[in-house]
Formats: structure tokens, C-alpha cells, sequence
């Protein structure tokens, strides 16, 4: 075993200076060298019962993988890392380590956790630019399986089944395969290139991404099994985002958080060559205290916003984003109005935003979701100044699906009903995970019901 580091404190990862980075779309945190990973990864102690790789969704053997590099071995480590995930330049930037791996870590104890994300995504990172070699495909076993969706679930069911020999083909709705991955989370955390070269690699086993496909319109749930699939998953998230029902959300200049992300990831409306249009705020209120929320606070401030209020009707304690996002949008500028609840959008004759009306709030007793519920101060109203209103309150999945597939239950949120953990919904072999069936969640959540689920479709096709 490599020497141990016991510094308390995780290896510092060079980041963009807050004010040169939210002025432009590049990458926020910029990895470590080879010498910082290999610092970082002797700061694990390989203990007895490892209780990251519990806490992992896809149970990544993370002490395997740490040890190889604490040795020098990246390739190995990649190696290692392949064995549990198809995305790891993904994850390691993106999943919320401190609440899962990180969060039960044993250095966490007497200091910093060990930076598990920063490994996972050094490791990804350097395979990829160190080499070209693709998986090889696994011989075909004859089975054919539909995939609905190409964002992690999908992807990761896809990924599992193919390995096995299954020829799977996901239907994607969009132009690109990625979901959430390519239309929501922006460059400045997720570079896409990165998102294209991993689904490069599912590709070269021989999954088939159809795009501009929407199942349900296109084709449905029934004709893909009239086409010879013997099983579907449906990974087809919650795009579908909520509104906040007051008075003005139709004006011009409001934007579901959904909408504008798509129009700047997708679409790159930040791109003066780009045909896609995209307004150039002065001020905007980004209406809610999740991931979602920083993230649009944070392209509207790339795209030249001098202001730009976060408005959020619980405290800073409550805010569910990750603590990270929250950090860096704070350091870029965005300023948070917190326990401030938005009453009415104000717009001039033309029907363009021009206000946000607002009341201020408290926290009262913990309601049905455990969090102090907001209640309202009486004769706290003030107007706050705003050209944009984006609205990012939560999402829910889109009823196309629900309302074109045969016996498929749903609840009242219409999140797909399934039996747990391998994902069969209440029609013989359809299966579903993800967000489509948790509502929004996280991608590793995502990608972990699709591990099961695929291993769910295997057992089934095999007759076990
Ligand atoms: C802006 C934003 C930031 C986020 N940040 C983080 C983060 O930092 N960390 C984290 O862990 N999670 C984050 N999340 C949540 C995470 O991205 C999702 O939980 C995850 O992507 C869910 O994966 P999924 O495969 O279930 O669905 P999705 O990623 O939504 O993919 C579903 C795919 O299905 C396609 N589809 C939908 N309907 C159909 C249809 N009828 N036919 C064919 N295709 C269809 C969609 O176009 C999409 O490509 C964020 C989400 C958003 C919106």
C-alpha cells in the first residue's frame, strides 16, 4: 500500500478567478494535475468497511480505484472505475459526493472527507486523453431491448444490457443523446464534448441512439414491442417544469428555468453565430434555491446580467443546492434574496417584465416535507426591479408517455409507479427509472435504477 497523506484538509483544486469565469462559458473548476491526484488519493486509508462504496448508487469500489492512483496506475484505476459506471467524467463533476460517498467518508471525521469527485473525475479525464481505445463489442445474444430516453438512466440501462450482448436502441426525443447532461447542466460545469465522448464509448458496444424520436408521437410504447423489442425501459425524466400560478407568468421576458437552460446549453444562445435567441438581461430573478436555480443565476450573469437575484422563499439553511453551487454562484455575484416569496409579475404596456412585487417571509413549524414551512410578514411587500424572470420551482415528467401506454400506472405527481428496485412498472415487460420515475432527483440516482433495471431485463430475458 502507497505511503499515507494525513493532512486534514482535501487537496486544493485549481478553479477560473470568480470574476474572469462568470464572464465566460469555460470550464469553473479545472482538474488536478497528476501530482495533486496522487497527494489526494493517499489521503484514503483503504479502511475495513468501506463504507463510500455503500453510499455509492452504483457501488463504485472507490478504495480500488483511489488506491491505483495513489500507486501511479491511472489506467488501472479507469479500469476499475469502468466496472460500475459508463460516466465517471460525469460524475465525478457532477453528483453530490457530500451527501453519498464523501458525506460517510472516515477522514470526514477529523476533517475533510477524502475528494473522492475530484479522483473520479481525474481519472476519467486522464483516460480520455490519454487514449483512444474504445470497449470492444460483446458478441450479440439475440435479445432486443428499447430504451426511451438518453440521459443517464437511459444510458446506463443501455450500457449494462449491451455488455451482456443485448441489442439496445434508445429513442431519444431530442437531436442529442445526453438529457439533462446536454440540455441543463451548463459548460461552466459539464463540458459537453465530455458528455459526447462517454456516450462514444456506449456506442462503440453497440448501442443504437436513435434521435428525434418521441415515443408517444413518433412511435409508442405499444409498436415498440409490435417492432420485436422484448422489453422497454423508460427513462424519460421530468422535463416538464412547473409554474408558480401568479398573476404575469405569461409576460415576455419570463422564462421556465428548463426553457432558458435548453436555449443555452442546447442551443448555445450564448454563441453569437447561433440562430437561437435568448434575451440579454440587465437584471433577472431566478425564482427558487436549487441546482437548477444556481445554474441559470449563473448563465444569466455569463450572459451580461449586471444583477442578478436568486429569490428564494426559505433561508440560506434550506437552500437544497449543492453547497458548491451555492459558493461559486455567491463568488460570481449573484446576490440572494432569501425568505422572499414572489407575489405578482409586473410588466409595462408592451407586455415586457419589468418588476417582481414580493413579500418577505419566516420560518414557522416544520411542515409535511419536515422543512420550516414559510409564512408571510405581514406589510413586508416591496417591488424588485427585473427585466427576466426565470422560474425554476421543480419539474415534473411530461404525461405523453402516461397518456399513450397501455396499463402503465402512475401516481399522483405522474411519476411512473414501479415494484422497486428492478424497475418492472404495472405492465409486463415495460420497466422505467430515473427521474421519470422519482421525479427530480439526482444522475447517479438516475443511473443506479438503470443498473437495476437492466439487470432486472436480463434476469427476465434469461428466463432466471
Ligand atoms: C439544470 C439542472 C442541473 C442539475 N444539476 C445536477 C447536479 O449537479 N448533480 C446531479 O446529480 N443532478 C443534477 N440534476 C438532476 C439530474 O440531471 C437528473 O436527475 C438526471 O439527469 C435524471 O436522469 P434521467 O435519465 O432520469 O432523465 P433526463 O436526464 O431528464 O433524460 C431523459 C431523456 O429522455 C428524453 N425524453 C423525454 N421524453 C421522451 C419521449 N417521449 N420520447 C423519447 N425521449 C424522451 C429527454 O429528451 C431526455 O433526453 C440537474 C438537473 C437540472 C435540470
Amino acid at each position: 500500500m502507497a505511503q499515507r497523506n494525513m493532512e486534514p484538509r482535501k487537496t486544493p483544486m485549481p478553479t477560473q478567478p470568480a470574476d474572469v469565469r462568470n464572464r465566460n462559458f469555460q470550464e469553473v473548476a479545472l482538474g488536478y494535475t497528476p501530482e495533486m491526484a496522487v497527494n489526494e488519493a493517499k489521503r484514503c486509508l483503504n479502511c475495513k468497511h468501506k463504507p463510500c462504496v455503500s453510499a455509492c448508487p452504483v457501488a463504485i469500489d472507490i478504495p480500488g480505484f483511489i488506491e491505483k492512483v495513489a500507486q501511479g496506475d491511472v489506467e488501472a484505476a479507469y479500469e476499475v472505475l469502468s466496472q460500475s459506471t459508463a460516466l465517471p467524467a460525469v460524475c465525478g463533476r457532477v453528483c453530490p459526493q457530500e451527501s453519498q460517498c464523501e458525506g460517510v467518508c472516515v477522514r470526514g471525521l477529523k476533517g475533510e472527507s477524502v475528494g473522492i469527485g475530484r479522483l473520479e473525475r481525474f481519472v476519467a479525464d486522464w483516460h480520455r486523453e490519454h487514449s483512444d481505445a474504445m470497449p470492444a463489442r460483446p458478441a450479440a445474444n439475440g435479445h432486443r431491448v428499447a430504451v426511451v430516453g438518453a440521459g443517464p438512466s437511459g444510458l446506463t440501462c443501455a450500457g449494462d444490457l449491451a455488455r451482456k450482448g443485448y441489442a439496445v436502441t434508445v429513442f431519444e426525443a431530442l437531436h442529442l443523446a445526453g438529457g439533462v447532461l446536454v440540455y441543463g447542466i451548463p459548460e461552466f460545469r459539464l463540458p459537453k464534448a465530455i458528455v459526447e465522448k462517454e456516450i462514444d464509448g456506449l456506442k462503440a458496444i453497440g448501442v443504437t441512439i436513435q434521435t428525434d424520436v418521441v415515443i408517444g408521437r413518433t412511435l409508442t410504447v405499444d409498436e415498440l414491442f409490435d417492432m420485436g423489442y422484448e422489453a422497454v425501459f423508460i427513462g424519460s425524466g421530468a422535463g416538464l417544469p412547473r409554474f408558480m400560478r401568479i398573476p404575469g407568468e405569461s409576460l415576455k421576458g419570463v422564462y421556465s428555468a428548463n426553457e432558458y437552460l435548453t436555449r443555452i446549453n442546447l442551443m448555445k444562445a450564448y454563441d453569437e453565430s447561433s440562430r437561437t435567441p435568448i434575451q440579454r438581461s440587465h437584471a433577472v430573478a431566478v425564482v427558487g434555491g436549487g441546482n437548477v436555480a444556481m445554474d441559470a443565476a449563473r448563465c444569466a450573469k455569463r450572459l451580461g446580467a449586471t444583477q442578478v437575484y436568486i429569490v428564494y422563499r426559505r433561508g440560506m439553511d434550506e437552500l437544497p443546492a449543492r453547497h458548491e453551487e451555492i459558493e461559486h454562484a455567491q463568488e460570481e455575484g449573484i446576490v440572494f434574496h432569501t425568505l422572499v416569496n414572489p407575489l405578482e409579475i409586473l410588466g409595462d404596456e408592451k407586455g415586457w417584465v419589468t418588476s417582481v412585487r414580493c413579500e418577505k417571509m419566516t420560518l414557522g413549524e416544520p411542515d409535511a416535507s419536515g422543512r420550516r414551512a414559510p409564512i408571510a410578514l405581514p406589510g413586508s411587500e416591496f417591488i424588485l426591479d427585473v427585466d427576466t424572470v426565470i422560474i425554476a420551482i421543480g419539474t415534473q415528467p411530461n404525461p405523453l408517455i402516461r397518456h399513450t401506454t397501455h396499463g402503465l400506472t402512475t401516481d399522483r405527481h405522474g411519476c411512473i409507479v414501479t415494484n422497486g428496485p428492478d424497475g418492472l412498472t404495472s405492465r409486463p415487460h415495460v420497466y422505467a427509472g430515473g427521474d421519470a420515475v422519482t421525479g427530480a432527483a439526482t444522475v447517479i440516482l438516475a443511473m443506479g435504477a438503470g443498473k437495476q433495471a437492466a439487470a432486472a431485463i436480463d434476469r427476465s430475458l434469461q428466463g432466471h
